[in-house]
């Protein structure tokens, strides 16, 4: 087989796939992995993650994900800084392409992962990780007794709403249209919770605040009559939905109406051969710990399939 063809092809740099590194490179199936354009995930744009198992005093996201590269590495994963621009799946060995050059795989494990959709604001990414949030299951903790905004009017919306009480003191949700999206009993639910108000007809247009500091104050639109105003809140979360990184698989595998991989049996998905685990798969958990998971089974599920192809 030529230089460039490995066992096992790892598409992401996440939990899943990393997850998926450690347990293919333990297996001596020396993986590739491509890391993609944002190496590590979506945790190495948080700051503090307190919910993963093993760090009872917390560990900084970035800090996690370097320990987690490091584990894939001391076991020999080939990890390389480069993000896929297309794959074919349509003969053996399936191909994985990257900008400079091309890859064949026997399997190939998508762990491309999903990305919250932020406002598009300077000020919003300036304060990512310090006051402004896309997960209430990851950082509502650190908004204990606070007065914050969610923005969104859909599921996610009132789920993190609703989720995010439990925490701050009042949460305010700040909603584009003066009607929501959310299903009925999501609606209510959050609409009967005495700690949630709806500021209507409304968009952020401004993060006010500093790092060390924090958010002091949203500025906002109304989107009826254009005029602004600043809003003090001390937190800003983001619920206005999710896009799984599959535009380079399309028509390659089959994907669900949001764009996620369909799998079927553990992480198999509808190409054999091909296995997806974490964030691109699951729209439901979305937390590192799960994307871990499906990781560590697409690792299993991809040897016993190389293994069913060549019994040792
Ligand atoms: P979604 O249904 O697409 O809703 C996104 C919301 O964000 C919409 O209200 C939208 O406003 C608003 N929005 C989008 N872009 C915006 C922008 N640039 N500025 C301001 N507001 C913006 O997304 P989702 O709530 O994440 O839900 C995704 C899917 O997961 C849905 O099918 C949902 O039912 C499902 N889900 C289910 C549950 C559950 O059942 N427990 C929980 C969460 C999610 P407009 O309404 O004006 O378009």
């Amino acid at each position: 087989m030529p230089d460039n063809h490995y066992k096992v092809i790892i598409i992401g740099s996440g939990p899943a796939g990393l997850t998926a590194a450690i347990y293919t490179a333990r297996a001596d199936l020396k993986p590739l992995v491509l890391e993609g354009d944002q190496p590590g995930g979506q945790l190495t744009i948080t700051t503090e993650v307190e919910n993963y198992p093993g760090f009872a005093k917390g560990i900084m996201g970035p800090e996690l994900m370097v320990e987690f590269r490091e584990q894939a590495r001391r076991f020999g994963a080939d990890i390389r800084q480069v993000g896929v621009t297309h794959v074919d799946f349509s003969g053996r060995p399936h191909r994985v392409v990257t900008a400079k050059e091309a890859f064949t795989g026997d399997t190939v494990i998508i762990a491309s992962g999903a990305r919250a959709l932020l406002l598009g604001l300077e000020s919003e990414s300036r304060l990512m990780g310090h006051g402004v949030s896309a997960c209430a299951t990851c950082d509502g903790f650190f908004f204990r007794g606070k007065k914050i905004a969610v923005v969104g009017g859909g599921d996610s919306a009132m789920e993190e709403a609703t989720f995010l009480t439990k925490f701050a003191d009042q949460v305010t949700v700040i909603h584009r249209r003066d009607t929501l999206r959310a299903s009925k009993i999501m609606q209510k639910r959050a609409q009967d919770n005495p700690k949630i108000d709806f500021m209507w007809n409304a968009t952020v247009t401004e993060v006010k605040g500093e790092p060390a500091a924090g958010v002091r104050a949203l500025q906002v639109k109304d989107t009826t009559n254009g005029s602004e105003r600043e809003v003090p809140f001390e937190g800003l979360f983001l619920a206005i939905g999710h896009l799984p990184n599959t535009e380079f698989l399309k028509g390659q595998l089959t994907l669900d109406e949001n764009g996620y991989v369909i799998t079927h049996d553990g992480t198999q998905t509808s190409v054999e051969g091909v296995f997806a685990c974490g964030d691109v798969q699951d729209h439901v958990y979305k937390q590192a710990v799960t994307a871990a998971g499906t990781g560590c089974m697409a690792a299993i599920d991809a040897e016993r399939y190389l293994e069913s192809r060549h019994p040792t």
